[in-house]
């Protein structure tokens, strides 16, 4: 039972650190939010009723991590935080009643109100009134120092014009109106580069751009909400907002001050009525307790305050007439119905497809072809069919015939015992070709830039692309590509540098880009930074992959069924010679003093937050574990610390204090 409840945690750990990095690292959504929030409440459930699976860098505990590594870190003074969510209004009365309890006090209390702009949120430092440095949230503790493309937004001053040069921190959430987003979208339509998915997934991406001329060209906004100086101390939120407003930041006109907790529900109930006539997106309120003292009083839990909350607007939804339903073809041949959908415009875009997921579904909803559907869409690519209009069905309408043979290939389709999938098992279906040619190339993976959806379609339709290996034999193609219409020799130039640089890929995107099921970018870097090289890997037993932390059988069995594949070691044999990494590079001065160390870390420690503690001992080859067993070699125990002593003396491991522990990495 507990390493089945391990296995699902990790899996959906697994999966959650996936998504998350495509969200904030690459400014893509490969689910959607409400998709999103169900792992992440599934995983904040299994938790808290196996609290001995709790880790420090479980996705409940921290903040979804922005850090690319492409800019200078920086550590904010205070951390930024995330915002703990609710969904309606017995989520904010019991908010309510929590403060009241934790203040202990009975009267009301008041709350300022705020529109959530759905951005990025930016820290600003200014020191002697002068902007010093802009950084993103990062992972809360350390952000990146993003300030020549902040300098790019008008609205934020350079210097702000006070009686004595002040120093503060202001924190906002950098934007890109609606009407902006929809122009950038039709420029990179019209030079074939991949759309942003809503104005938030453009914000990102911009500015984590490396030039900021490129971002100076894209018209990105702030508005800011929080104020914090050693010099200027308000009482109230309120204060602060007006105190920013006079050194001249823009802060958003539509907040209020709530007297008490209904006129905060009727402030929420407003804005998801009236969300679609502001010029920018909004996902929800936020509501933060006004008064300061009470602020400090309450203080944070893992990755939120406890004095602020965010309601979540539900997604919005509309009818439209599904017209057609056809089947989609992945990379792993899983063959996915789609809903080809009379166009309509909802929360700031046209909409003319949705994704009906599986025939399973189509069944439930009973969905059928020229239905007029309820569609939703929530902050996500592909908005969702969610029932059927049935009293406007028509009379003649038919159920829906599902495939039995693949739409592209024509190759008889197979569903797994275990699954609600269909799949096409072609190795050669062009669709799943060009799926595996995307995915190696995209940008979690080898990043080659240039070779997107189009192209890869287009060269594989033209005979060019068959398999992810041709991708390095296009250079002695050159002339070939020329020819081709779409293409000048100049973009056929950078296309062949993109490939060459993409050489330099460590080994761990290089594991990744091969597609395997279930490796994802967090599953690939375990395994490099476990077995080190291809072979390790692929003659590793089964069971030896699952004694790596947090790799499950699954896992393990696909690794296997991949690597048994002769068609597949091929495909590496041919990668290793066009010259691609396929073992770590290890830093030969590299400090391995803690390899083969397993620590479990429990309480507070004065040095280091948790997340450093577990860098500076990974750094050196060390392993971190949530829970105390045999193996482990110590238990590092800083202030308050949890029942793991009890079971670290009843085991009888090493417990050692925080000095211990400096004298061991050698800071002490
Ligand atoms: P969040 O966006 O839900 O809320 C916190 C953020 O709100 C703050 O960091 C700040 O940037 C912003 N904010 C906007 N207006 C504000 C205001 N007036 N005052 C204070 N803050 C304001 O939290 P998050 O941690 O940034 O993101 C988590 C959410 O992102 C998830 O709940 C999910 O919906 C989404 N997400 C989706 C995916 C995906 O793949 N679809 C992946 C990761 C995260």
């Amino acid at each position: 039972m507990k390493t089945n409840v391990d296995q699902k945690i990790n899996e959906l750990r697994e999966k959650i650190r996936e998504y998350d990095y495509y969200y904030y690292v690459l400014a893509e959504s490969k689910v959607s939010d409400y998709e999103y929030d169900k792992l992440l409440k599934e995983l904040e459930s299994l938790e808290q009723k196996y609290p001995e699976y709790i880790t420090p860098d479980s996705p409940t505990q921290r903040v979804g991590s922005d850090l690319t590594k492409e800019f200078l870190p920086v550590k904010h003074q205070i951390p930024m935080l995330s915002l703990a969510n609710s969904y309606n209004s017995e989520d904010l009365l019991d908010f309510d009643k929590r403060i009241k309890n934790l203040l202990n006090i009975t009267e009301n209390i008041e709350y300022v109100t705020e529109l959530k702009i759905d951005g990025v949120s930016i820290s600003l430092l200014y020191e002697d009134s002068k902007l010093k440095r802009a950084a993103t949230r990062g992972d809360g503790f350390t952000g990146e120092d993003v300030t020549n493309n902040i300098k790019t937004i008008r609205s934020i001053p350079l210097s702000v014009k006070t009686d004595t040069p002040i120093s503060f921190e202001v924190r906002g959430e950098v934007f890109m109106e609606i009407e902006q987003f929809n122009k950038l979208n039709n420029q990179r339509k019209n030079e074939g580069l991949k759309l942003f998915a809503n104005p938030r997934n453009s914000t990102a991406g911009t500015l984590k751009l490396q030039d900021p001329k490129i971002v100076n060209a894209r018209p990105l906004d702030v508005f800011t909400y929080y104020l914090y100086s050693e010099q200027i101390r308000f009482e109230t939120h309120l204060e602060n907002l007006g105190f920013l407003k006079k050194l001249g930041f823009k802060v958003n006109t539509n907040f209020r001050l709530c007297k008490n907790i209904n006129e905060v529900l009727n402030y929420c109930s407003y804005w998801e009525e009236k969300r679609n006539e502001l010029p920018y997106e909004i996902d929800g309120v936020v509501i933060k307790v006004n008064n300061i003292k009470f602020q400090n009083e309450l203080g944070n839990v893992a990755k939120s305050p406890r004095w602020a909350i965010a309601f979540k607007f539900k997604a919005q939804q509309i009818t439209t007439k599904l017209n057609k339903i056809t089947w989609q073809v992945g990379r792993t041949g899983a063959v996915t119905p789609v809903a080809e959908l009379e166009p309509v415009f909802l929360a700031g875009s046209t909409i003319s497809r949705a994704t009906l997921h599986n025939k399973d579904e189509i069944k439930r909803k009973d969905i059928r072809e020229g239905d007029i559907v309820v569609i939703e869409k929530g902050g996500d690519v592909i908005p969702k069919v969610v029932k059927v209009v049935l009293e406007k069905r028509s009379q003649d309408s038919k159920e829906v015939i599902i495939p039995t043979t693949c739409p592209v290939c024509g190759e008889k389709l197979f569903q797994p015992e275990d699954e609600v999938a269909i799949y096409c098992t072609n190795n050669l279906c062009p669709a799943q070709i060009k799926g595996r040619i995307e995915h190696f190339a995209s940008r979690g993976a080898m990043d080659i830039e240039g070779l997107g959806e189009s192209l890869v379609s287009l060269f594989v339709d033209l005979g060019l692309l068959k398999s992810i290996t041709d991708i390095y034999e296009l250079k002695n193609k050159r002339d070939k590509l020329i020819d081709i219409e779409r293409l000048g020799e100049k973009s056929v130039d950078n296309l062949l540098e993109a490939i060459e640089k993409s050489k330099q890929q460590p080994f761990e995107r290089v594991l990744f880009a091969l597609g395997i099921r279930y490796v994802g970018t967090g599953v690939a870097k375990k395994l490099v930074k476990e077995l080190k090289n291809i072979d390790k890997i692929i003659t590793s037993s089964k069971e030896k992959i699952e004694e790596i932390p947090e790799i499950g059988p699954s896992i393990a069995q696909s690794l296997k069924d991949y690597f048994s594949k002769s068609e597949n070691l091929e495909i590496i044999e041919k990668l290793k010679i066009a010259g691609l990494k396929f073992e770590i590079e290890e830093n030969e001065n590299a400090d391995n003093s803690l390899s083969n160390t397993t620590f479990v870390l429990t309480g507070t420690l004065d040095n280091y937050s948790r997340e450093e503690a577990k860098a500076e001992i990974e750094k050196r080859g060390g392993k971190v574990s949530s829970s105390v067993s045999k193996k482990t070699t110590y238990v590092l125990a800083g202030e308050k610390p949890g029942s793991k002593i009890d079971k670290a003396k009843k085991l009888n491991v090493k417990i050692i204090n925080e000095t211990e522990f400096e004298k061991l990495i050698g800071k002490q």
